[in-house]
């Protein structure tokens, strides 16, 4: 294997420590605890252990967190009311609805209600929209994850081709707007793109947002190119792998992200940063 491992584990672990550090001086200098509120509705298992983890979290970091569950027949009035509180709630500086929603509330409803300044996961079309504008805004967890792992990484983005393989208001969307505003000449592909192979080979970082298991061969990727692989599924044997073929992929990229333990593990610690970076912005 000749690529550089870009350790997501180790980077969540180096930044849990520095929010860790940060969180604690904003309470002694200054009285103030970074508070995370989140409502999960229903019993749906990926979501609570998401939400396990990212109150587990915020206590390490010495947070204020408040979690809201509610049974999955909870209306999206009741829902829209417990968010009209946390917006109120002088303690939460940042929100978090645990999305999928039951089916019978409107996510965006629910997600449109959230006041911008708390809308930590970057979700809220103000910061949507301040993010294409290239202003100051929450960027939403996982894209900027990304970002993180590349600039920790210290991959130059200025000038570089960069192909992004998704287009979801999540994740491939939001990041490549991220890679654009440093600079790179970012390609978007999606289902109908019409040359997926030859986008891919062009790219000198690839960044794989699909949920197809081990879509991205090895001869899709250009000799030393860094690879970001943000997909995670399920095989038939219960072995979580990413959307690239990694052990093949590792022989011709120069860095790569694995999975699990690249990606994935950035989202909670960017959700954490976004919180703190919230109650910072309300001294
Ligand atoms: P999504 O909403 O299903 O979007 C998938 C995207 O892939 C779509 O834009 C789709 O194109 C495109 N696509 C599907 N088949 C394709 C093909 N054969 N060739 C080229 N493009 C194709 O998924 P998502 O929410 O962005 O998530 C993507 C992956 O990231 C999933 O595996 C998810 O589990 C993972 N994820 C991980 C994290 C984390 O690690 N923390 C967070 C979020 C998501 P169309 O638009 O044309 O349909």
């Amino acid at each position: 294997m000749a690529a550089t491992i870009i350790d997501g584990k180790e980077v969540s672990a180096t930044m849990r420590t520095e929010l860790a550090a940060k969180t604690a001086e904003l309470k002694s200098k200054h009285g103030l605890i970074p508070g995370i509120g989140v409502i999960l509705v229903g019993e749906d298992p990926a979501s609570k252990s998401y939400v396990k983890s990212k109150e587990k979290t915020a206590d390490q970091l010495g947070f204020y967190s408040k979690t809201l569950r509610v049974p999955v027949e909870t209306t999206e009035a009741e829902v829209l009311r417990m968010v009209d509180d946390l917006n109120r709630d002088p303690k939460i500086h940042g929100i978090l609805v645990q999305l999928p929603l039951p089916s019978h509330i409107n996510e965006n409803a629910v997600i449109y209600a959230i006041d911008p300044k708390k809308d930590v996961d970057g979700f809220h079309p103000v910061n949507i929209g301040k993010l294409h504008m290239g202003e100051d805004c929450f960027i939403p967890c996982t894209p900027h994850g990304v970002l993180e792992l590349l600039d920790r990484t210290g991959v130059e983005l200025k000038g570089k081709n960069v192909t992004v393989v998704g287009r979801s208001n999540i994740v491939g969307k939001p990041v490549s707007m991220l890679l654009l505003s440093r600079h790179a000449t970012v390609t978007i592909c999606h289902s109908r793109t019409a040359d997926l192979v030859g986008e891919c080979r062009r790219a000198d970082v690839l960044v794989a947002a699909v949920g197809r298991a081990k879509m991205i061969k090895a001869d899709m990727i250009k000799p030393g190119a860094v690879v970001i692989d943000v997909g995670v599924n399920r095989t038939e044997e219960g072995k979580l792998v990413g959307d690239v073929d990694f052990e093949a992929a590792a022989n011709v990229a120069s860095a790569i992200t694995p999975v699990p333990g690249g990606v994935g593990p950035m989202t909670i610690a960017m959700l954490m940063k976004n919180t703190v970076l919230a109650a910072e912005r309300t001294l």
